[in-house]
């Protein structure tokens, strides 16, 4: 191996040890630290900010990556130059005391917002979102003085993804989902959800969340399930992925959504080409591609009439009591009823993309200078009762529910949509030459595990965002298949 391409490979080893801290730092923070610890942590982010930007930004590294550039000898080590590239042309024009200081300003303000979500108390936490749209719009006129902030902030989540892109993707979705639910809510089709309200004891729970681990194929050698208020998924490695999960007591489809949805994200990232560990070609690609991992297994899976019938002797064997008198059909109908609520997280898949449309247009509007931090929760308000018919009855439940804007990710919601829409595109593919269906129902899912490996999973960063769309939905992205898979699922379950 030539010398450029061995300094290249020692160069991310240090990355890696930097994003293995910081990976931890944030699980630590969601799932493990005492609530009144983040002046510690901030500190801590900071400077490990600090020590990556230097690393990172050097002028020995520029020099190292043109040496490797001329030095690459194989695909793998192009990708890896391309990709470091790109993280240090990303942040080169950043000065190093405002990237650093970010870091610490959203360790500040993360538990800030948590604090002022609790007590509805969005003027608690406007002086750190003010501070946070400040910073990204510097941000993004450092990192390309010549494009629209927004659409510079966009392409960190999702190369490539613009302003531009995001409003043809939304107006289609827009064009199919609104009248579909005024359809839905005109039929108002009885669906029982009754059982649903009663008692799921927590071990129970947690018990079905093992089922659920190991139906999903997860390694518990390498996967561990923990309970954070937020679900995530966080990866050290291919060999150590990290998944949250929340337990309502009054509730057990939160929880089991959540380990379906979290568990598409860590079979995602522990299928990864091991080869590509410690590069920084490992774990997932975009935002998006992400996300529709999750969202595949969440609900073009999870919320099948297959699964939800090969789940429920699992089901009864656990809750005899609450599920006396119940059907798996009723559970079926019911995991699937949509019914417009102020909560994104709670959503059902065909509302679930008119939330992501209001975050879409108000974060652009913050970034733009359209829209003040102080008019938010207004502005908030009123594209409810446009896009949703319904008015949040406090901020915890409107503008203060999600942490993103907190966490400084402006620009990321867009892909959570844009996720849903790859994987309804990747089923249609996929269900040609594989019955899913059959799968889910034997509750063997190891056919569309191999069949994702082979179309997305394994290549982790090596390959560009557009290829690995087009590898993974079978062909260039088309938000058709997306509004063709709501309308078909839910004319069929509403007899429209
Ligand atoms: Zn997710």
């Amino acid at each position: 191996m030539k010398e450029s391409i061995t300094a290249l490979r020692a160069l991310q080893r240090q990355l890696y040890a930097f994003r293995y801290a910081e990976a931890l730092i944030s699980y630590d923070e969601a799932a493990v630290a005492p609530p009144e610890s983040e002046a510690g942590r901030a500190v801590a982010a900071e400077e490990f900010a600090r020590l990556r930007y230097a690393l990172l930004t050097g002028a020995d590294t520029a020099a190292l990556l043109e040496r490797a550039a001329r030095d690459a000898e194989d695909e793998q080590q192009a990708a890896e130059v391309r990709e470091l590239k790109r993280e240090a042309g990303r942040i080169r024009n950043i000065p190093p005391g405002e990237y650093a200081a970010f870091s610490g300003l959203v360790a500040q303000a993360m538990p800030a917002w948590g604090r002022a979500r609790k007590d509805s108390d969005f003027a608690a936490f406007a002086p750190y979102l003010e501070k946070i749209v400040a910073a990204v719009r510097r941000q993004a006129a450092c990192i390309d003085p010549a494009r629209d902030p927004y659409d510079v902030l966009l392409d960190q989540y999702e190369p490539g993804l613009t302003a531009a892109r995001c409003d043809a993707f939304f107006a289609a979705v827009r064009g199919a989902v609104v009248p579909l639910l005024a359809e839905v809510q005109k039929r108002g089709a009885p669906v029982r959800t009754d059982f649903l309200e009663n008692d799921w004891p927590l071990d129970k729970q947690r018990a079905l969340s093992r089922r659920l681990m190991a139906l999903w194929g997860l390694d518990p050698a390498h996967t561990l399930l923990g309970e954070s208020e937020h679900p995530f998924t966080d990866s050290l490695y291919s060999g150590d992925v990290r998944l949250t999960t929340r337990y309502l007591p009054r509730d057990f489809t939160s929880s089991l959504y959540s380990v379906l949805h979290e568990g598409g994200h860590a079979l995602y990232d522990s299928h990864v080409d091991a080869a590509l560990d410690y590069t920084a070609l490992q774990g997932g690609a975009s935002m998006g591609i992400h996300e529709s991992q999750s969202r595949l297994f969440e609900n073009c899976v999870g919320r099948s009439r297959a699964f939800v019938e090969c789940l429920w002797p699992t089901l009864c064997e656990l809750f005899p009591a609450q599920l006396a008198g119940v059907t798996a059909e009723e559970l079926y109908r019911a995991v699937n009823r949509a019914v417009p609520g102020p909560i994104r997280t709670k959503a059902d898949e065909l509302t679930y993309p008119l939330h992501i449309m209001v975050r879409y247009e108000l974060e652009k509007a913050l970034v733009h200078g359209e829209l003040a931090v102080r008019d938010l929760p207004a502005a908030w308000n009123e594209r409810y009762r446009e896009y949703l018919g319904i008015t949040p009855k406090n901020d915890a439940e409107g503008v203060l529910q999600d942490i993103h804007w907190a966490g400084g990710d402006i620009g990321y919601f867009p892909s959570y949509a844009l996720g849903s829409a790859y994987a309804a595109q990747a089923m249609d593919d996929i269900r040609q030459a594989l019955d899913v269906d059959a799968c889910a129902a034997r509750g063997d899912l190891a056919p569309l595990r191999e069949e994702l490996t082979k179309r997305l999973w394994r290549y982790g960063c090596l390959k560009e965002t557009d290829w690995l769309v087009e590898s993974l939905c079978g062909g260039p992205f088309d938000p058709a298949h997306y509004t063709a898979y709501l309308t078909r699922k839910y004319t069929a379950l509403y007899a429209l």
